[in-house]
């Protein structure tokens, strides 16, 4: 028993916990049996939203799917927090144009591109339409349709009812004083200016149900009320939460068992800690994983992109739907199944061979799927199976599909004119099967498609070369006679016959021994000649890649 507990994917001991979770629990074994597990998730449509996030996707994604392994009901949603007040001007779009919007609901302010129902839609479809591409399987929500559709009137009235509540969990959680802890919890659109982020509430009437409001010009520094005062139902659209009571609320108003965060959020007294402590006591709910009603847990780890930690906000850095443009979205995937969520990503796609290295543990993965390689044990043959099955975009294949060498590609996509050329060198060489079945075909040719990109816009100097046309003049001086003689001698053997890689080798060793060469100095000599660097590709490789002809015609010029 206790050896299998460790065969397990991260994923799937989420699962078993949320099982156990809705078996003993009764609040959660009625949520579960009337609508099953429902994974949630949130997301600010701010402005470009960054990579970071996009790792708390693939994990509500693949937990979700961990459920359904199991045979369990469970979906995975991603709300949008539409329903927030634009509270920085965008970096991305015409600034001047959204200031009057400063303080204003995002689903209300226009897109900064038409074809959008909003500010709020655009930011967020430009993640969401990727999912596909990651394979996140997902329902896209909206928290402001909630709050018009009047989902949230319920937990409305309970915090409304129970503001003293509120504000003393507020007060224990924050720092001596500290804005927002003697405000009635609630944030109405102001009726008349439409701001959502000016608006103080100074009475709730609870016989009438209805908020009094004033919409103060001071209110925050960044946006200005107008200064109407009035009254108005809280309820079906009529406001928000302030965020935290928001995060709390969501949970029974939707029967939430697990959303986890970013780690930011779980610092001791963040918001997490003040969410927890308001769904219990305020709401009466169990508070989701990784939470319970007495412990906050862990988020997940940062994800950052060569060493920095990328903010949204600050406009910095590589956002979710980019990244694909540095590495393709099933590697990315890949990546973030096969790292448990407690530890760091720090992936650096940019001058780093790291990006093949990615590619190569996939295709190992796949290789150990499939049987083709060999595993030191059952638990890591046990693990690769279920990170293949997590990772894998759409349902796994029969058979393996074609892989192809990735260090061999950047060589051969630098020396052949086009993809096609490549594939048939690849072909020509055994690496690919004379007879690619379509699919393998297009598989192959977008993952070389990829490599020469790399190659063009990432990848670091040791991966690049050019073949010379003709060795230049102060290299051949700088030779001495053994190495001119060794280039000589194998001009001439390459000219004579068509040679295969291990004749080719033999031939480098009868070269050495007639010239006295060092085999070293020998590889130094014909990198320096052909590409005028010190190293390059493996040479029996780049010969046959180059073709033996050409090889010679570069060498001959030394004569
Ligand atoms: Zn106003």
């Amino acid at each position: 028993m206790k050896e299998e507990k460790s065969f397990k994917h991260w994923a799937d001991s989420i699962a078993e916990k949320l099982e156990e979770r809705a078996n003993t629990d009764p609040i959660l074994a009625k949520v579960v049996a009337e609508k099953g597990y429902f994974v949630y998730d949130e997301k600010t449509p701010s402005g470009k939203i960054h990579i970071g996030a996009g790792r708390g996707w693939v994990i509500h994604d693949a937990v979700a799917k961990a459920l359904r392994a199991r045979g369990l009901k469970a979906k995975f949603v991603l709300s949008s927090d539409d329903m927030d007040p634009l509270d920085k001007m965008p970096v991305d779009a015409d600034a001047k144009k959204y200031e009057k919007y400063m303080g204003a609901p995002f689903m209300n302010i226009p897109s900064p591109v038409s074809g959008y129902k909003s500010y709020a839609e655009y930011y967020f479809r430009q993640a969401t339409d990727k999912f596909a591409e990651f394979g996140i399987e997902c329902e896209l929500a909206s928290t402001g349709q909630d709050y018009i559709d009047g989902k949230f009137n319920r937990t409305i009235k309970i915090a409304l009812d129970n503001s003293d509540k509120i504000r003393e969990i507020y007060k224990r959680f924050s720092r001596k004083g500290s804005i927002g802890t003697e405000r009635i919890p609630f944030n109405p659109i102001c009726e008349k200016c439409g701001r959502i982020a000016t608006t103080l509430v100074t009475e709730w009437d609870s016989k009438r149900e209805v908020v009094k409001y004033k919409c103060l010009p001071d209110f925050v520094p960044w946006a200005k009320g107008c200064g109407y005062e009035g009254e108005r139902s809280p309820y079906n659209g009529g406001g928000k939460f302030p965020w935290k009571v928001e995060w709390a609320a969501k949970w029974p108003t939707h029967g939430v068992i697990m959303e986890t965060a970013g780690k930011d959020h779980f610092s001791a007294g963040g918001s997490r800690s003040v969410a927890i402590a308001i769904s219990d006591e305020v709401f009466d709910y169990p508070p989701p994983y990784p939470s319970t009603r007495k412990k906050t847990g862990d988020g997940y780890e940062f994800f950052t992109i060569g060493g920095r930690k990328m903010s949204t906000s600050k406009g910095r850095g590589i956002s979710f739907s980019d990244m694909t443009d540095y590495a393709p979205a099933t590697m990315l995937r890949y990546l973030l199944v096969k790292t448990r969520p407690r530890a760091v990503i720090d992936f650096d796609p940019v001058g780093t061979n790291k990006m093949i290295l990615l590619f190569e543990a996939y295709d190992k993965t796949e290789r150990i799927y499939f049987g083709k390689d060999a595993v030191d044990n059952e638990r890591e043959l046990a693990h690769e199976k279920r990170v293949y099955e997590l990772s894998h975009i759409g349902p796994v294949p029969k058979t393996m599909p074609a892989q192809i060498p990735f260090t061999h590609a950047t060589m051969l996509v630098q020396i052949l004119p086009d993809i096609k050329s490549v594939v048939d060198s690849l072909k020509s060489t055994g690496h690919l099967s004379e007879n690619l079945s379509s699919d393998d075909e297009k598989y192959v040719t977008g993952r070389l498609t990829f490599v020469k990109k790399w190659v063009a816009e990432f990848a670091p100097e040791e991966y690049k070369f050019v073949v010379n046309e003709k060795v230049p003049d102060d290299v051949m001086k700088s030779f001495s006679d053994a190495q001119k003689d060794a280039l000589t001698m194998l001009a001439e053997s390459l000219r004579k016959k068509k040679m295969a890689e291990d004749e080719l080798y033999n031939e480098f060793k009868r070269i050495c021994s007639e010239t006295g060469l060092a085999p070293k100095e020998f590889f130094r000599t014909c990198y320096v000649a052909l590409l005028g660097k010190e190293r390059g590709p493996k040479l029996v490789s780049l010969i046959v890649a180059v073709g033996q002809e050409r090889v010679a015609k570069v060498l001959v010029t030394l004569e």
